[in-house]
């Protein structure tokens, strides 16, 4: 069994979500990528203590990480048994329903046949007997959102979810969904949205519904799964995400798309005295509706360089502008 660094709590910062009693990292350790069965199981482990160790106490999954979806719920649910499990009381961990998970018409989207069996199962994949936040993944187009806002409702009110979120829902979603849960007096907390440099489509009037009614967000691919790093300023190494191509939304094209902007980028951050990794969370960070970032990562260096950002949050106006030129080049 792990024992964690007594100070563990002392340079992480935590910024409340929205209006709600919970405050999460600034920085969240998400598994959708590197803990899957494909995966080492002692690196899974290596980045989950030492995330832990740095006061990163927000784990987010969903029931399809992995591959094969499921497993990364069942790795983090043994590492949670073998090595953290007597700090669950410090841990934030999250999970989501909505996407494809099982064949048959209840397997994805947003009924409450899909939502509740897949808490259910997540639950049991975990070892858990409740998760902090329980997520909608995505917006159903053909479920009456008063169905998906009533699975919520009831997660909760089973014990099975202590507050709950959406993600990748629109800004008129999000208004509908807030007040539907309002009526039912919900913790709808949180919305968990991509946001980063090379796609801000939350400042268009998500973050305003946001901070009308209340909510946080955590805002994922703050990296761009790794554009906005040094990761692929001179190339395409093997070992990246963009070279083994099993992510949607990043492939060696994107890589060769984007390059001149992360130059660009990259000198800015050299001139502030970071990595551009480390700018790129504090200019995220920057955003007060943002509680936290959430971050993936395939080792312990990158970690640790990301948690380097808290060092350097404050923007001057004149870095600001600079980013935002090179964003609208
Ligand atoms: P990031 O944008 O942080 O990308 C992470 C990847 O960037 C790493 O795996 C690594 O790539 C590279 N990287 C990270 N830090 C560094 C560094 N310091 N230097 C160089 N390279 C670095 O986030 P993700 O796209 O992984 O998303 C984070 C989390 O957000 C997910 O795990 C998940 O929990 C959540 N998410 C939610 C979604 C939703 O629909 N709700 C969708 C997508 C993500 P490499 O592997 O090449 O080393």
């Amino acid at each position: 069994m792990f024992t964690a660094n007594e100070k563990r709590y002392d340079n992480m910062t935590y910024r409340r979500v929205g209006k709600s009693g919970l405050k999460l990292p600034a920085l969240s350790l998400g598994l959708w990528h590197n803990f899957g069965d494909v995966d080492p199981l002692a690196n899974q482990r290596d980045l989950l203590c030492y995330a832990f160790d740095q006061g990163i106490t927000h784990f987010d999954l969903a029931n399809n990480y992995g591959p094969p979806a499921g497993s990364a719920e069942k790795n983090f649910g043994r590492i949670l048994r073998e090595e953290l499990g007597s700090y669950r009381d410090e841990l934030i961990i999250s999970s989501k329903a909505g996407y494809y998970m099982w064949p048959g018409p209840y397997g994805e989207w947003g009924s409450k046949k899909n939502l509740i069996a897949s808490c259910d199962q997540s639950l049991q994949r975990m070892g858990l007997d409740y998760v902090d936040i329980f997520y909608h993944h995505r917006p159903d187009p053909e479920t009456p959102m008063v169905e998906t806002a009533h699975a919520l409702d009831l997660l909760v009110r089973q014990g099975k979810a202590l507050y709950v979120g959406v993600s990748n829902y629109s800004a008129e979603q999000t208004a509908e969904m807030t007040a539907l849960l309002k009526e039912s007096k919900t913790p709808f907390i949180i919305h968990q949205p991509r946001y980063n440099m090379l796609d801000r489509w939350i400042e268009d009037g998500l973050t305003d519904v946001l901070t009308e009614e209340g909510l946080g967000a955590i805002v994922f691919s703050p990296l761009a799964q790794g554009l906005l790093t040094d990761r692929y300023l001179h190339g395409i190494p093997e070992d990246s995400r963009a070279h083994r191509a099993d992510s949607p939304f990043l492939s060696e094209e994107n890589v060769q798309e984007t390059l001149t902007t992360v130059k660009a980028l990259h000198q800015v951050a050299v001139n502030r005295g970071q990595t551009l990794a480390e700018m790129a969370l504090a200019w995220n960070l920057r955003q007060p509706t943002i509680a936290s970032v959430l971050i993936g990562a395939s080792r312990v260096s990158q970690l640790a360089d990301n948690l380097k950002a808290l060092n350097h949050l404050d923007f001057s106006s004149e870095e600001l502008k600079t980013i935002d030129d090179i964003l609208t080049k």
